[in-house]
C-alpha cells in the first residue's frame, strides 16, 4: 500500500521510534501518547489489512504475542493498561492499516476510555441482538 504511513513505516522510509520487531510485527511509541507520562505504544502487523476482521490468523497470532511481550514490560513501569483496537472511522480508526493502541494507565491520567454511558436493553431488544449476531458466526 504505497500511501499507507504504517507501511511506510515498515519499510523504513518514516521515522518511528520502535521498540520491538521481529519478522511479522512491528512495536513503536505513538507520536501522540494519550498521556503525560507516555509510554502509549501501536502494535502493528508488517502485512498490510484494514482492519482486524481482513487479517490472517497467523499474523493474529504473531501480532497477540508482541502485544502481551509489550504490555509485560509497560505493567512494569505502569500500573494499568488499556489494550484499544478501533475499526472502522466510526470507532476512531484513522490510519486503515490495523494497529492495537497499547495505553499505559495510572490514577489521575485524565484518559476517558472508558467512560461511556451504560445504556438499557429495550424490552425484547436484547434477543433481537442476539439473534442477530449469533446468525453470522
Ligand atoms: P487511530 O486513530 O486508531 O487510527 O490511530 C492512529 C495513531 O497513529 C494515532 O494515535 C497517531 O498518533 C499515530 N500516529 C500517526 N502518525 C504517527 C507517526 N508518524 N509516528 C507514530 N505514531 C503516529
Ligand atoms: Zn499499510
Amino acid at each position: 500500500m504505497e500511501e499507507c504511513i504504517f507501511c511506510k513505516m515498515v519499510n523504513k522510509e518514516i521515522l518511528i521510534v520502535p521498540i520491538y520487531e521481529d519478522e511479522q510485527t512491528l512495536a513503536f511509541l505513538d507520536i501522540n501518547p494519550a498521556s503525560s507520562k507516555g509510554g502509549h505504544t501501536l502494535v502493528i502487523s508488517k502485512t498490510h489489512y484494514g482492519n482486524l476482521i481482513d487479517m490472517s490468523e497467523e499474523d493474529l497470532e504473531a501480532v497477540s504475542r508482541t502485544i502481551k511481550k509489550v504490555s509485560r514490560a509497560l505493567l512494569k513501569i505502569y500500573p494499568g493498561l488499556n489494550i484499544m483496537q478501533n475499526n472502522g472511522k466510526e470507532a476512531g480508526q484513522y490510519v486503515m492499516h490495523v494497529h492495537f493502541h497499547l495505553i499505559p494507565r495510572y490514577e489521575g491520567d485524565g484518559i476517558t476510555i472508558e467512560k461511556w454511558v451504560p445504556q438499557k436493553y429495550a424490552e425484547g431488544q436484547m434477543e433481537e441482538v442476539l439473534e442477530k449476531i449469533k446468525s453470522f458466526l
